[in-house]
């Protein structure tokens, strides 16, 4: 039904046949089909138009690979940005349940798949890391709502609150709070009353469950096929209660995964679990490529990323040797380092095949130089302009303080950082003296 992305681009980028840098007016004509691939995956407008923005300035004037074409890599720039505008941090599945009874709120509109979504994310705190777990329904509405949950409960082998008629979701909630501590329970789950609409009521009385449980998450459900609605929803409950996470529902039938991007791009609430059927095993954690993928219509773009990948990497690596002949050396070199070395996990693997920078990464590591720390740098390098990163020379003390505090840290980090590229920059000149085919040339191979 959809023409994929790669098609659209490639038309766009068959008459592109010589290869150079990615010209302005090439990557505009590509991210219009982008954007009209956007919205045909349901993704809100005012997203699409702010995405692509970013990726224009990401990839006008980007050197093109030798073995990809253009659209490939234009592709593979939008498909990174996707994937890194719908990653939050941390692991989506680790929920706050610390702190036993914990509880959890599930929140949403009706026939979004809150109680079905109950059930699976208590099986999977049961199965998966051995929780005790309560649940109790909310929704005195509907007295087959509350069945339902009991029924799923008997099915999956946990416990639900029993069902006292007549009761009001305030005080069944903490009733069920009383109960998961009296009761030696890690976490309880409350599923409460949906409505066909968002309405005042319905606010009022999460609302007020929430004030009365502090839930340590507030998970809202929603249908994955409402697109659009299902972001408005997400806004209206966050400005309400305030919710931790959004769980995808139906996201196993044919909807394209948009309004899980305009949802984390609105929002800017992770999305914790997708609900990929009807029995209860079928939640799984959000996994942003998979989604990326989706958007994007293909289903060789995780090959061909991949391919774009190393062939980037390898010229990456070219130019930088060539560059490091010259004895030229910036910020923008150092913080490829750094990313290189973030992603081999290690600072010894990476320097250590360059002649004299073993020592300097045994120094390092010894000085607890690790990940984290890399990131830290990384952070430091972005904070600066473009200028600054061509020649750090240009940091005078007033725009120091202003870089360091735009990544959240010392001046004292970013004096570090500078006598480390200082460092570097001076081995790089010494060793892209010895000349072409000289000791780096060898090292680097
Ligand atoms: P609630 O009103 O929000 O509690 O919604 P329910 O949990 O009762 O779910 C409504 C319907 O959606 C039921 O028939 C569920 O089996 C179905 N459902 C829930 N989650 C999923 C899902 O991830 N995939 C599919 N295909 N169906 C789902």
């Amino acid at each position: 039904m959809f023409e994929s992305l790669s098609d659209r681009l490639s038309g766009v980028f068959d008459r592109l046949t010589k290869q150079g840098a990615l010209s302005e007016d090439d990557v505009k004509t590509a991210l219009r089909e982008v954007r009209v691939a956007l919205l045909e995956a349901d993704v809100s407008l005012p997203v699409a138009r702010d995405f692509v923005k970013k990726v224009q300035e990401k990839a006008t004037g980007q050197a093109v690979t030798k073995s990809v074409t253009p659209g490939q890599q234009v592709v593979k720039i939008v498909h990174d940005e996707l994937v890194a505008v719908l990653t939050g941090e941390g692991d989506p599945g680790a929920l706050k349940i610390d702190n036993p009874p914990a509880p959890i709120l599930m929140v949403g509109l009706q026939g979004g798949g809150k109680t079905t979504t109950t059930g699976k994310l208590a099986k999977r705190l049961k199965d998966r890391e051995g929780k005790r777990v309560l649940m109790a329904s909310l929704d005195v509405y509907r007295p087959a709502a509350m069945d339902q949950l009991a029924i799923l409960g008997q099915q999956i082998g946990v416990d639900t609150l029993p069902i006292v008629p007549g009761e009001k979701p305030v005080d069944i909630a903490r009733r069920a709070k009383t109960q998961a501590s009296l009761g030696g329970y890690d976490v309880y789950l409350l599923d409460t009353a949906g409505r066909l609409q968002i309405d005042e009521v319905l606010m009022q009385e999460v609302e007020d469950v929430s004030k009365a449980v502090s839930p340590r998450e507030t998970l809202l459900v929603v249908d994955g096929l409402t697109g659009q609605v299902a972001v408005e929803v997400a806004q209206e409950f966050d400005a309400k209660v305030g919710i931790t996470g959004v769980v995808l529902t139906r996201m196993d039938g044919d909807g394209r995964g948009g309004a899980a991007f305009s949802m984390r791009a609105v929002t800017g609430k992770p999305i914790r679990f997708v609900g990929l059927g009807e029995k209860m095993d079928a939640l799984e954690t959000f996994e942003p490529e998979r989604i990326a993928g989706r958007i994007l219509g293909m289903g060789d773009i995780v090959a061909l990323v991949e391919k774009a990948q190393d062939t980037i990497e390898a010229e990456q690596a070219e130019r930088m040797m060539r560059r490091f002949q010259k004895g030229q050396f910036n910020m923008n070199d150092l913080r490829m380092q750094l990313e290189q070395m973030v992603k081999m996990g290690g600072m010894e693997s990476v320097m250590g095949m360059m002649p004299g920078m073993g020592k300097m990464a045994k120094q390092m590591e010894g000085a607890g130089v690790d990940d984290k720390m890399l990131k830290r740098q990384i952070a430091l390098i972005d904070s600066m302009t473009k200028r600054e990163r061509a020649n750090p020379a240009l940091l005078q003390a007033s725009r120091k303080k202003r870089v360091a505090r735009g990544a959240g840290q010392e001046v004292s980090e970013l004096n570090k950082l500078l006598k480390m590229h200082r460092q570097m920059s001076d081995m790089m000149k010494k060793m892209g003296k010895m000349g072409k085919g000289g000791m780096l040339k060898q090292a680097m191979k």
